[in-house]
């Protein structure tokens, strides 16, 4: 069996390591800033030196291609270089690698491929200096409007759009360079797990079947401000307990449901926020995600439940936003799992818990996705972490999966 070369993965990991380096054993490495400038300059000398051609389209995505040997659509391979402030080193960018280092394990081993293999750099994923998150995979296909997004601002730098920094970027190519159903065999993406699971279970790689639906829903507690040493407890409308009982309430109810539910109240905000003054506004979110719609709905009729008045404060709540589940092509799912075996590797079925491009891709044309396991669990920050010996193990199954699609008649 074929396989990468682990000096080359390990050389890919080190060497964009080092653009936007935090010192830190992480990165900053924001969209189109001029870190992600470099490692995109790093990326495209390197496609070059193994014969591939570059394309980019009108979202400055790029798109590294080796040609086969009939004209073919393209199986597609990649994913994002830009990261959230103080990340890893392996969020995107290892998507990234191991699809140029399964490119040029085919080029330097001479392996014969009917299909051109592309490997591709999506531009913002993360939405952390231009928001939203997946901007350039959604504006292509067709989830988000072009001209919002090329508004959207920097937070770094007030007043300055997307817009500028993709015409200053000198990667802003033609609309007619998007990836296009009818160029396009298939689109794998390998990504990190982010979370604990396959490190947990001993295992290699997730054979990731679909990405998780998910609601968001924002709740408000309308109480009555007072001072904090004249009102008695019996009087007090404090709209801050009022939260704090429905969040206890929440996970009461939410722990009740299936295991692999996650659910979260990350953020919360008091008014006024004095520690002299009785709350009399607050508002809490709830993030909860699963791959079977049903429980969702359970989700909901747990929501439903909250009486409109908790501890005398009013209750209201509101859908912030959800995604329904996304399902990857199952042909491709059984490839890399069929890879895997082929490879030895331990491997289980898995769900995405967080939102990838190929979600938004697989609307366009076949798609999955690879995981490999993180470290302890962790994902953007600095100790985020994947010994090169899992890389190139992903690395591998991908080889192994863009072999069997090419072969596929
Ligand atoms: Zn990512």
């Amino acid at each position: 069996m074929i396989q990468c070369n682990y000096e080359r993965m390990e050389d890919k990991i080190k060497t964009f390591s080092r653009f936007g380096d935090t010192g830190k054993g992480g990165i900053t490495r924001f969209s189109l800033s001029d870190e992600a400038l470099a490692s995109r300059e790093e990326f495209v000398m390197r496609m070059e030196a193994i014969g591939a051609s570059i394309a980019t389209d009108d979202m400055a995505n790029i798109y590294a291609t080796i040609a086969g040997t009939e004209d073919l659509p393209a199986i597609v391979s990649g994913s994002h270089m830009d990261s959230v402030r103080q990340g890893g080193n392996y969020d995107g960018i290892l998507g990234v690698l191991t699809a140029m280092e399964v490119a040029e394990t085919i080029v330097k081993e001479k392996i014969s491929h009917r299909h051109p293999i592309t490997v591709i750099v999506w531009t913002n994923e993360e939405g952390a200096r231009f928001e939203p998150a997946m901007m350039s995979s959604g504006v292509i296909c067709g989830k988000f409007d072009k001209e919002t997004m090329l508004a959207s601002q920097a937070k770094d730098i007030p007043g300055y759009t997307f817009r500028e920094a993709l015409e200053k970027s000198g990667f802003k190519g033609k609309e007619e360079n998007r990836l296009d159903s009818s160029k396009t065999k298939a689109l794998v993406e390998l990504h990190i797990e982010q979370g604990p699971v396959l490190e947990a279970e001993g295992m290699d790689i997730g054979v990731v079947e679909g990405v998780c639906g998910m609601i968001n829903y924002e709740f408000t507690f309308t109480g009555q401000a007072g001072h904090a040493g004249t009102t008695p407890m019996k009087y007090r409308k404090d709209a801050l307990y009022a939260a704090v009982k429905t969040i206890q309430y929440l996970h009461d109810e939410l722990d009740q449901l299936d295991s692999k539910l996650v659910y979260t109240t990350g953020k919360i905000s008091a008014h006024p926020n004095i520690h002299t003054i009785i709350p009399d506004e607050v508002k809490i979110t709830l993030d909860a995600r699963h791959q079977d719609p049903e429980v969702i709905k359970q989700v909901l009729a747990v929501i439903k439940r909250i009486p409109s008045v908790v501890e005398q404060c009013e209750v209201s709540y509101e859908e912030a936003w959800s995604r329904k589940t996304v399902s990857f092509t199952t042909e491709l799912v059984d490839y890399v799992e069929k890879s895997a075996q082929e490879c030895c590797y331990s491997n289980r079925r898995i769900y995405s818990g967080p939102g990838h491009d190929a979600q938004f891709a697989i609307d366009l044309v076949p798609t999955t996705m690879i995981f490999v396991p993180s470290v302890g669990g962790h994902s953007h920050c600095e100790i985020e972490y994947t010994p090169v010996e899992n890389c190139l193990k992903g690395a591998n199954v991908l080889l192994n999966t863009i072999l069997h699609i090419d072969k596929e008649h």
